[in-house]
């Protein structure tokens, strides 16, 4: 049989070491749009170009470059350095240190939310994790990286981690997957053109054949593997041929075109020793091997495995030697004596399923069916076959077992990563929520605290108010007192007499009925002068405020007395029995006479004049004869007690006459009117007054 898997695998090891350090290497200058230090950069670049020729050389420059780095390096150099270091550190053994260096990677450009350098740490992150074997660990932070990797302008990065998705599918077996980014690859290559556009397009072609191999697009691989081989003579890149025909050789036997991929072998033979490749050429023999096999050239097929052999032997190559001694046997078991050929058949089956893998191994059963058949074996051709479609089968199982979890895996990772983003759409909902209750709150303290505070100070202000008020009020009864009083003593002033006639006069026009008529007593001091000049003007202030006081208590409280000038006094009695006037009139002068008044150690004694008459007086309407002209007739009444001696009152009591014919003597000169007898009037004395 062929052999081309474990070769591949083999071949892939290498390749994907080497990818490492092309991704790194290949694409440095690129990253044009994204702010780096172009200094440092170009340093990291010579670094590149050092660490597959003098690779601890290389690592002491990178330290150097590490050492100058700080935080305003640019966060995309920073990465890109760091990312390096990581790798290689970890590659060297160092884990824990490489760790380390890819969080530090990772932490700044997620605190930098800088699309480059977030895709370069991830990349790192999910190398570091792949290598640690952990593929599905790796697997879930892909969409992560996809999604980085949209946003990701340099071609650097691009091609680094889409080299690195591509290797990660392709592990997994996810072939399509992994030829998808490979071609992404391809793409971010193309916006590259320096002295290694070339090669990374030849790595890339190689990679791409290698899948569409397995893919079984046989056409399509050996077009591509040709293309690679024309490239790699044409670029002068001999250490890819070797690899290069091998594949082609073992896609044109798959295409049963024997003689092209005998054709192929040799010149991966020849290579392959002039490189010193003795794996591709060991490969290489036994697959012509093979293929002579397959076209029943069984002499030719022996003598090829043979001078194999005899070089697998040399080099110790045990799974190399059970796989010839494999196919020899089966030669010999269909080319010459069946039961020496089938023992061998048996044994190296037995020795190689030690070796191979389950699906190499299922590969292996077909061809000892075959010879088991050419034996007459029947039973163990059965038995072959039938393992062979069990472990077919189960590879078939655990293939689609283990892509079914890997997408549960991918499918675990995106809910999450949805349902996180749910959860933190949820959270800052809340908080907008509490916030604005939050808010609502304040809001309501706010008003609660203006509220209060505005409660307060119209309370205040109503308080002041008020007090304001209460002084005003006070202010203003005492300016109406003021105004209505005589300050010396408290009587009334003749401002409310006035007052009190006027609204008298509205009572007259209401026609208010009363029983008796009113009356007017005006009443002055004697000699008050005298008193002054005597005993001095406080005195004379004090017989004033007494005759006051005396003068209050005799009237009643419908009566009104007022001050009417310096010592003149006027008693306004309302609803007064004329005929009771005298009296009350001769008590007046009684009660000013009789007594004495004490002013300090003087006893001064006071006599006083008073003229008196009724209002309305003598039937007369008051349009005719009003208070003001009957104040006239009173003030003529007092200066006659005046002239005849004092101490007296005289009443004008009444008309005998009609008052249209007393009319002028009665207001120019009552005491013409007296004597000719045309008025009524009474004499009233005052009470003695001892010398
Ligand atoms: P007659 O008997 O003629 O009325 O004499 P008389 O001295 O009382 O009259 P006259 O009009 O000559 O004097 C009144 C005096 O009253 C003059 C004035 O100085 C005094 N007088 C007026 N008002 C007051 C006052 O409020 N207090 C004091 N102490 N004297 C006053
Ligand atoms: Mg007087
Ligand atoms: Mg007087």
């Amino acid at each position: 049989m062929a052999e081309t898997e474990q070769k591949q695998s083999l071949w892939h090891y290498v390749a994907l070491c080497l990818l490492c350090l092309f991704a790194l290497l290949i694409m440095a200058p690129a990253s044009a749009q994204v702010a780096e230090d172009p200094a440092l950069e170009t340093r990291i670049d010579r670094y590149l170009a050092m660490v597959d020729q003098t690779p601890e050389e290389a690592e002491r420059f990178l330290d150097e470059i590490l050492a100058e780095i700080n935080s305003a390096t640019p966060v995309v150099t920073r990465v890109r350095a760091w990312g390096y270091k990581a790798v290689n550190l970890y590659y060297n053994g160092e884990t824990e240190e490489g760790l380390r260096y890819m969080q530090r990677a990772l932490d700044a450009a997620e605190s930098a939310r800088v699309p480059d350098a977030l895709a370069e740490a991830t990349a790192v992150k999910i190398e570091l994790i792949r290598s640690e074997g952990d593929t599905a660990e790796a697997l879930v932070l892909m969409p992560r990286l996809d999604e980085e990797l949209e946003q990701t302008h340099s071609p650097r990065i691009r091609y680094y981690a889409h080299n690195l998705a591509a290797r990660l599918y392709h592990e997994i077996n996810q072939l399509e997957e992994s030829l998808h980014h490979l071609l992404a690859a391809y793409e971010a290559v193309s916006e590259t053109d320096d002295e290694r556009t070339v090669l990374r397009r030849q790595f890339l072609n190689t990679n791409i054949a290698y899948i569409q191999s397995d893919m079984r697009n046989y056409s399509g691989a050996l077009e591509t593997s040709q293309r690679a081989i024309r490239v790699a003579l044409d670029e002068g890149f001999t250490n890819q041929l070797p690899d290069l025909y091998l594949l082609r050789g073992y896609l044109e036997a798959q295409m049963e075109m024997s003689e092209a991929s005998i054709l192929s072998h040799e010149e991966a033979i020849r290579w392959g020793r002039e490189l010193d490749m003795p794996g591709v050429v060991l490969v290489s023999m036994n697959n012509i091997g093979s293929t002579l096999i397959a076209d029943g050239e069984y002499d030719r097929a022996r003598l090829i495995l043979e001078e194999a052999l005899a070089e697998a032997r040399a080099q110790e190559n045990e799974r190399t030697i059970f796989l010839l001694l494999f196919n020899l046997g089966y030669i010999e078991v269909m080319d010459g004596d069946p039961a020496v050929g089938i023992e061998q058949v048996r044994e190296m089956e037995a020795r190689l399923k030690e070796f191979y893998t389950d699906r190499e191994y299922a590969d292996l059963l077909k061809y000892s069916a075959e010879a088991y058949t050419k034996a007459e074996l029947y039973l163990e051709a059965i038995e072959a076959l039938t393992t062979q479609r069990e472990l077919n089968e189960e590879i078939f199982r655990s293939d689609r077992e283990q892509t079914l979890n890997e997408l549960a895996t991918r499918y675990e990772a995106q809910e999450q990563a949805r349902q996180i983003e749910l959860l933190e759409q949820r959270n800052s909902l809340q908080e907008r929520v509490i916030e604005n209750s939050k808010l609502q709150q304040r809001i309501f303290v706010l008003f609660v605290i203006v509220v209060v505070l505005a409660s307060i100070l119209l309370f205040v202000a109503y308080r002041a108010a008020r007090k304001a008020n209460l002084r005003l009020r006070v202010a203003n009864k005492q300016l109406k007192y003021q105004s209505t009083h005589d300050p010396l003593t408290a009587l009334l002033n003749r401002r409310s007499f006035q007052h009190e006639m006027a609204a008298r006069a509205e009572r007259i026009d209401q026609h208010i009925e009363q029983r008796y008529p009113d009356a007017l007593l005006l009443l002055d001091v004697d000699y008050f002068k005298q008193i002054n000049d005597n005993h001095g003007h406080s005195a004379g202030d004090t017989v004033l405020m007494e005759l006051s006081k005396r003068l209050k208590e005799i009237s009643r409280t419908s009566d009104m007395v007022v001050r009417w000038g310096g010592e003149e006094f006027l008693i306004y009695l309302r609803d007064m029995d004329p005929k009771k006037l005298p009296d009350f009139t001769q008590r007046v002068l009684e009660i000013i006479g009789q007594e004495p008044i004490q002013h300090e150690d003087k006893t001064i004694r006071v006599t006083a004049t008073a003229g008196f008459i009724s209002i309305p007086f003598a039937g007369v309407d008051e349009e005719t004869l009003n208070w003001e002209r009957l104040l006239q007739i009173v003030d003529m009444a007092l200066y006659i007690g005046k002239v005849h001696g004092r101490n007296q009152g005289l009443g004008v009591m009444g008309l005998e006459v009609p008052y249209e014919q007393a009319k002028e003597m009665l207001e120019k000169d009552l005491s013409g009117a007296i004597e000719r007898g045309w008025v009524r009037s009474i004499v009233l004395n005052g009470p003695d007054i001892p010398a």
